[in-house]
């Protein structure tokens, strides 16, 4: 079938909204018709070259839609049926798919940097030349096909915009705190980056009962947008950052969450914890940051440091658990979405997140399944 998709030709060379060639999925696989998708800051890294991926490619690896068609060995979903997307296709055999930790899968990565679909080939064309999918499943698109572990039924109540963005940003931010830190009631929280995936860990940490929960970002507006999600505390870095943070919370905060990655956090992170508290790393770093901590420190205060992918999640329980978290009032999901684009306007969007105008931006196919909320403020931001 053919669909409009915007494809990445190479690295920092304009995308280009164009028709592609989407072949019928095979017997592990699903055709959904996209609703929305998300703009992640992954989708910017790569089309800059920061992370590498083959190209030509479709971008975008959150979104949600309806199934069209199943392939013949699909049993979990069926035509019609409203589906959130996740970019880990665990395989469900493997040790750590057993052990319950889906997103270790080991199934998924070659293919994932390969840019193809599970058993290595493509399902897109450009006038019969392959294009290369992006993390299984290329929602920069009206349609995709992507394996079927890939596809999540989740609730018809639920608007799919919001829906498209649990599949990356939020699952990693919330699953960060609630799956791998375990905040507990009470305890106080130090989250790092007030993007997408930085605000999901504050929501978490609001739904996990903390008692503080105090935000670090460069940019003041960010840190305001941040008491919506359940904030209690802003700073801007400083010199002395590490010594205010510790005075906030009575000598250091229980939980640490590096929601940025960038150069210095995970130091400012270790050492604003107490003694016995968790510093979780979530953003990724450059390919070759090579971050130190105070050796004796590590022993004698026995704090842990861990990282986090994709929420440490298992996708197809807690993409729906977070949803009905969402209907049921509890995370405030849709107040992510600060601005909507057309398909052939999504580096316009990069442009607005790179300026730090974005929590999300969303492109939206299907305005009535999409159910976009009215986005605030309704405006063009990039020039
Ligand atoms: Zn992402
Ligand atoms: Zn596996």
């Amino acid at each position: 079938m053919e669909i409009t998709a915007s494809v990445m030709t190479a690295p920092n060379e304009p995308l280009e909204t164009v028709t592609l060639e989407l072949s019928d999925p095979r017997p592990d696989e699903v055709l959904v018709r996209l609703a929305a998708t998300g703009i992640c800051a992954s989708d910017a890294h790569t089309h800059t070259g920061r992370i590498p991926s083959p190209s030509p490619c479709v971008l975008g690896h959150e979104g949600a839609g309806v199934v069209e068609r199943v392939g013949a060995n699909v049993t979990h979903v069926g035509v019609g049926d409203h589906v959130a997307l996740s970019w880990v296709p665990s395989c469900g055999v493997c040790r750590h798919c057993v052990s319950g930790r889906p997103v270790l899968c080991t199934a998924a990565a070659p293919a994932l940097l390969a840019g193809t679909l599970l058993d290595g080939t493509v399902r897109l064309h450009r006038d019969g030349r392959p294009v290369s999918h992006y993390s299984f499943l290329s929602t920069f698109a009206t349609h995709a096909v992507v394996p079927a572990a890939s596809a999540v039924r989740i609730g018809r109540d639920v608007p799919l915009a919001v829906a498209s963005l649990v599949g990356c940003g939020i699952l990693t931010g919330y699953g960060a705190v609630v799956n791998k830190a375990k905040v507990t009631p009470g305890s106080s929280v130090l989250v790092f980056g007030a993007g997408g995936v930085g605000l999901s860990a504050v929501m978490a940490a609001r739904v996990s009962g903390a008692g503080q929960i105090i935000v670090v970002d460069p940019v003041e507006s960010k840190l305001e947008e941040a008491t919506v999600f359940g904030a209690t505390a802003g700073l801007v870095p400083s010199d002395d950052l590490v010594s205010r943070i510790r005075d906030l919370s009575g000598g250091g905060v229980d939980y640490a969450i590096d929601a940025a990655g960038g150069e210095g956090i995970l130091g400012q992170a270790f050492a604003a914890t107490i003694p016995g508290g968790t510093i979780v790393c979530v953003g990724m770093p450059d390919v070759d940051a090579r971050p130190s901590l105070p050796g004796p420190e590590l022993v004698r205060d026995e704090k842990i440091v861990t990282g986090s992918l994709y929420g440490s999640s298992r996708p197809s329980l807690d993409i729906p658990s977070i949803l009905r978290q969402y209907a049921a009032g509890v995370l405030p999901l849709d107040r992510m979405i600060t601005q909507a684009y057309d398909l052939d306007r999504i580096d316009h969007a990069f442009a607005d997140m790179r300026a730090g105008k974005l929590k999300r931006g969303v492109v939206v196919f299907d305005e009535q399944l999409a159910g976009l909320p009215a986005p605030d403020p309704v405006v063009t931001l990039a020039a």
